[in-house]
């Protein structure tokens, strides 16, 4: 308080607000008499008042609201806030991850193109580059994104794309950002990165130099697993081109009213993620000394092999995390049906502590294993440590049983 008083006036233009204040302040709109939240404008299409507005209009069709499959004013408020958030020139929202992710791609990719990802994405992502995409030519390799010698291998000479994950959302793999940017550009190849498990709060693929940033905002940005949407962020350049193409032509819209459901999530995105963070970090720390745990996947803990390059390019690390175990995979479903807090369910994001349980296999040579992951959510961390100890208990009875 005292700090802010003895500013003057000058460090204050130039000091950007913290994004707690970012998320919460908006400029009081007259054209909506003063009304807090962006009103849902629940309309299809747009009239003016002469054919002089109606031509101006379609010379810009990303600015003016002409056609909600364009243009919605509720959408684009959420639009401006997020690429705001994540420090980019400008953003697009969709109708779900996927749709944000498929058009990014297609936006950077031409028939007999070829594309390096990581071999860790999310799995649909996985099936569209691995097979959907052989349809029109474009080939997929896919390597260790966590070595960079591995992406130097896989170039081609029609390599045009670099698709990161980072971290990946089963493993929390990372990839030096600054680096595979750093290479693609070499070689005249973009980079996409899916951002979603950090969040634009604790990373900034843009400013690392990444092209295109995308997440699923059924994630943490929505944050009440209420809406399923997603967004592409990049430089207005390549924003404008994707709302022409992709964005347009393939209609994936993001609706009114769920733009305005994460609008209002969203103002509590930087609240909710330092609690996930912290609780995450207790839950996680907890779950390294127990004896069915044999290792603890979270980009925050020093023990995870990238911790140091988490600290050169997240400014945090986020509530979604897995751990391994020596453990059959029947036991440790026995210890899932027991707990209590945590939800046997898909996605994460929410206000709700969640669980599943896979066997996973990355690579032929590596075998399979067990690994579970946990969404921390915005529950008391000593319950749900507790919910795990007592879950544990019960499978161990049942095994003897
Ligand atoms: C959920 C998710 C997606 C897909 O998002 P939808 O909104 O479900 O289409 C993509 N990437 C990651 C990392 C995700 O967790």
């Amino acid at each position: 308080m005292s700090q802010t008083m003895g500013e003057s006036t000058a460090d204050k233009k130039e000091k950007k607000a913290s994004e707690y204040t970012r998320v919460v302040y908006d400029p009081i709109d007259t054209r909506h008499y003063g009304a807090i939240h962006t009103p849902i404008y629940q309309n299809s299409l747009f009239a003016f008042e002469n054919y002089d507005q109606f031509d101006k209009a379609f010379q810009d069709l990303s600015a003016i609201p002409v056609y909600s499959r364009g243009n919605n004013p509720t959408v684009r408020y959420l639009e401006q806030k997020i690429a705001d958030l994540e420090e980019a020139e400008d953003a697009k929202c969709f109708s779900s991850g996927m749709a944000a992710i498929t058009a990014a791609i297609m936006s950077t990719v031409s028939q007999g193109d070829h594309i390096i990802c990581i071999n860790q994405v999310y799995g649909p992502t996985k099936e569209f580059l691995g097979s959907y995409m052989l349809k029109f030519g474009v080939e997929t390799t896919f390597v260790d994104g966590s070595k960079l010698e591995a992406w130097e291998d896989a170039v081609r000479p029609n390599t045009k794309l670099f698709y990161l994950e980072s971290p990946s959302t089963q493993m929390f793999q990372l990839q030096d950002i600054r680096a595979c940017a750093e290479l693609a550009k070499s070689i005249g190849a973009v980079t996409v990165i899916d951002n979603t498990c950090a969040t634009p709060l604790f990373q900034k693929p843009l400013q690392l130099g990444a092209d295109l940033s995308v997440h699923s905002i059924s994630k943490y940005i929505g944050g009440h697993s209420d809406c399923i949407g997603g967004v592409v962020i990049g430089s207005s350049n390549r924003i404008k081109s994707l709302f022409n193409k992709e964005y347009m032509l393939f209609g994936g819209i993001m609706t009114p009213q769920t733009a305005a459901l994460v609008s209002k999530g969203i103002r509590t995105l930087p609240l909710r993620l330092r609690r996930h963070e912290a609780s995450a970090l207790r839950v996680a720390a907890f779950l390294q000394e127990q004896p069915f745990v044999s290792k603890v996947n979270h980009p925050g803990l020093d023990s995870h092999p990238q911790h140091k390059l988490a600290l050169t390019q997240m400014s945090g690390s986020t509530s979604l995390f897995s751990f391994e175990s020596v453990m059959p995979l029947a036991r440790i479903k026995e210890w899932a049906n027991g707990l209590k807090y945590f939800k046997i369910a898909v996605s994460w994001g929410g206000f709700e502590s969640l669980v599943t349980v896979n066997e996973v296999a990355w690579d032929n040579n590596s075998g399979s294993r067990v690994v579970v992951r946990l969404y921390v959510g915005l529950e008391e961390p000593d319950d749900l440590i507790a919910d795990i100890a007592a879950a544990w208990k019960h499978a161990e009875a049942l095994e003897a049983l």
